[in-house]
């Protein structure tokens, strides 16, 4: 098998968004080297993956739990499981949810397999695509009327992952508290990234992306938070199986993606501290290339590393090299920058997260630089 060596991190700045918060620390690679086996984390099994002290997993959990200000942590097989867990364990087929316009795909086939009724609150469209909070009242009422109850569960992406759009959490969840509807909060682009404490946000429930936003490698790896209150409905366990937490079938992730969460949890402890600088480079590289013609749609100033950007001019580029709409893809990777799809040159998605200054000048100047040596 003819598996080439995969050499991104190493020699290029990536702007993925997709891969920027799953890039893992250099003692995140040590410490899974000896864990890539198969069920590598039950040599000392007690049972559950969630009560297992070497390695120090439900210590973790625990930490966790207080790191995300809820009370119950659970490990899942990414933030899709989690909430596909939630939405099994309190609703039933038929019911209805409150989803927000932006959310991912994700979400949507969560709640189809779970066979529920999925109405949107929209955003406000183009150039923004912001979500008002007040949109969640009116969909409730909207259920209320139709079903005569109150919708079972809202999810909320707290931050998308087309726009990079920060919504007002705590207020959704004010919302959603009035009407008694609980609140799915789905942390995959937030949570690792950036402070999020769920109980201030008014969250019921935490999803997170372990491989998206906490910089856990080695395979596919989320979280699942939840109060006291939820606790015992979301983690019930089995009736045969009494150590096995139901909705992760007993044990989820089982291998390097656990350790590597763990490994890299002290780092990521640390950086949401620094995402006043994740901002500020965000915003720092928006103004540089809005100066060149290429701009950023979502909300402005931006809060968030990812930025969807536009540029006409970069199209109108691309009509006229020699490479078509491949010629931005190779001009970025002649000078050392992957990330942008290949093919894309209009519509196209960058994250600066955990570049530093000069990365993000780096990046800047390459654009600028590509601009000037290829006029439309
Ligand atoms: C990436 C993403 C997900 C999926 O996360 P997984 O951990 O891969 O399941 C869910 N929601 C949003 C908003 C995302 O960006």
């Amino acid at each position: 098998m003819n598996i080439p060596v995969r050499d991104r991190e190493e020699d290029y700045v990536n702007v993925n968004p997709l891969q920027t918060g799953g890039r893992t620390y250099p003692d995140t690679r040590k410490t899974i080297t000896s864990y890539v086996d198969g069920y590598s984390v039950c040599d000392w099994c007690v049972g559950a993956l969630d009560k297992t002290d070497k390695p120090p997993i439900q210590e973790f959990l625990a930490d966790v739990s207080k790191f995300l200000g809820m009370d119950h942590t659970l490990p899942t097989n990414g933030c899709r499981e989690s909430k596909y867990a939630v939405m099994h364990a309190i609703t039933k087929p038929g019911d209805t949810i409150v989803v927000d316009g932006n959310a991912h795909y994700s979400t949507f086939v969560a709640a189809e397999r779970a066979g529920l009724k999925v109405l949107k609150v929209p955003s406000g469209g183009a150039p923004k695509y912001l979500i008002d909070p007040e949109g969640y009242r009116n969909v409730i009422e909207v259920v209320k009327h139709d079903t005569g109850t109150p919708p079972k569960l809202a999810v909320l992406t707290h931050v998308d992952g087309s726009y990079g759009n920060v919504v007002d959490a705590k207020q959704v969840g004010e919302i959603c508290r009035e009407n008694g509807t609980p609140l799915l909060l789905n942390t995959a682009y937030s949570s690792g990234r950036m402070p999020v404490d769920g109980k201030k946000l008014n969250a019921d429930f935490i999803a997170a992306s372990g491989h998206k936003s906490w910089a856990a490698g080695g395979g596919n790896i989320g979280l699942l938070s939840t109060t006291e209150e939820w606790g015992e409905k979301i983690f019930s366990h089995s009736k045969d199986y009494t150590i096995k937490p139901l909705e992760i079938l007993g044990c989820s992730t089982r291998g390097s993606a656990m350790v590597a969460l763990m490994a890299s949890y002290p780092y990521v402890k640390e950086r949401v501290k620094e995402w006043g600088r994740e901002v500020e480079n965000s915003r720092w590289l928006v103004e540089k290339l809005e100066d060149v013609g290429i701009n950023a749609l979502g909300e402005k100033p931006r809060n968030h590393d990812l930025t969807f950007f536009n540029s006409q001019t970069l199209f109108e580029i691309s009509e006229k090299h020699q490479k078509k709409r491949y010629f931005l893809y190779h001009e970025l990777k002649n000078r050392g920058i992957l990330g942008i799809k290949s093919g894309l040159t209009k519509n196209f998605k960058m994250s600066t997260f955990r570049l530093n200054r000069q990365q993000v000048e780096y990046v800047a100047w390459a654009f600028e630089d590509i601009m000037e040596k290829n006029p439309k």
